[in-house]
């Protein structure tokens, strides 16, 4: 959310309640997911969500590298969430930075806490996130596609882990902001849920809202969830009722 000149500032809500693709305050973009997509992997997913699009694939349980964050009890989740320097039109540099540090961190402890880690002592359960173009909410879009991936590799855990960002744009409440919503809005909350519980298991937050605010986004996460999950539970019910022809060797 940087600051910018007042004539830069695209409108972001018109007088009748449409946002800048004409969506509604309580819509998200379009989403679809592809349960399986890599072979080689033990589970993967892709993703297109808006104009998002993420890979992700998981190994494990297998050997811990490195070593000594082997723990005797447990498997220990372990993601890397990376955007592509070709993700972004403006120049990105290459590599983990801190926000990729920091996003592969709280993606990894969300995980952690719905994978049944004690059925697999001494291992890792190792999560790839690769954001191949972005357009605001990829971490969101990133949990997602871990999460179907997981289940694609049988990871035992305890729900489907659905997620979105919520925020404040012109003053409005909305869902699932995209790319110059998240830029120019007044605040940005990404979530993933538990939809079993309702147990919120990521939660961060960008800018300001007040607390009947932040409750109505609250709110509006949670069904946004609820209605990823639909789509989650969708795509891995055409992976395991589709016949294996035509596939990749
Ligand atoms: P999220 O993608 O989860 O919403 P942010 O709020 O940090 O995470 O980023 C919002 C959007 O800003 C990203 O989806 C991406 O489109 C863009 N962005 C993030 N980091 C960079 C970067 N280093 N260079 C260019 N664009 C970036």
């Amino acid at each position: 959310m940087g600051s910018v000149g007042a004539k830069d500032v695209p409108i972001l809500m018109t007088p009748d309640g449409r946002r800048i693709d004409g969506r509604r305050w309580d819509e998200l973009r379009p989403i679809h997911i592809v349960a399986g997509p890599l072979r080689q992997a033990d589970g993967s997913a892709f993703v297109e969500w808006g104009a998002n699009k993420v890979m992700a694939a998981v190994y494990g349980p297998r050997e811990v590298h490195p070593r000594h964050l082997q723990e005797n009890h447990r498997a220990i989740v372990q993601c890397r969430y990376n955007m592509a320097a070709f993700s972004v039109d403006e120049r990105k540099r290459p590599g983990l930075d801190r926000r990729s540090q920091e996003i592969s961190k709280v993606i990894a402890e969300a995980f952690d806490s719905v994978v049944f880690a004690e059925e697999f002592p001494r291992t890792s359960i190792d999560v790839y996130i690769e954001v191949l173009q972005a357009n605001a909410g990829t971490r969101c879009a990133g949990v997602v596609a871990a999460s179907v991936a997981l289940a694609d590799a049988g990871i035992p855990m305890v729900d489907l882990l659905p997620a979105v960002a919520v925020g404040k744009v012109a003053g409005e409440i909305v869902l699932d902001l995209k790319k110059e919503e998240d830029n120019f809005g007044e605040a940005d909350l990404p979530m993933a849920m538990v939809p079993q519980s309702g147990r919120m298991v990521l939660l961060q937050m960008e800018g300001h809202m007040t607390r009947d605010e932040l409750s109505k986004a609250l709110d509006l996460g949670v069904k946004g969830c609820r209605d990823v999950h639909e789509k989650m539970k969708e795509a891995l019910r055409t992976r395991y009722t589709t016949t294996d022809a035509g596939a990749e060797a």
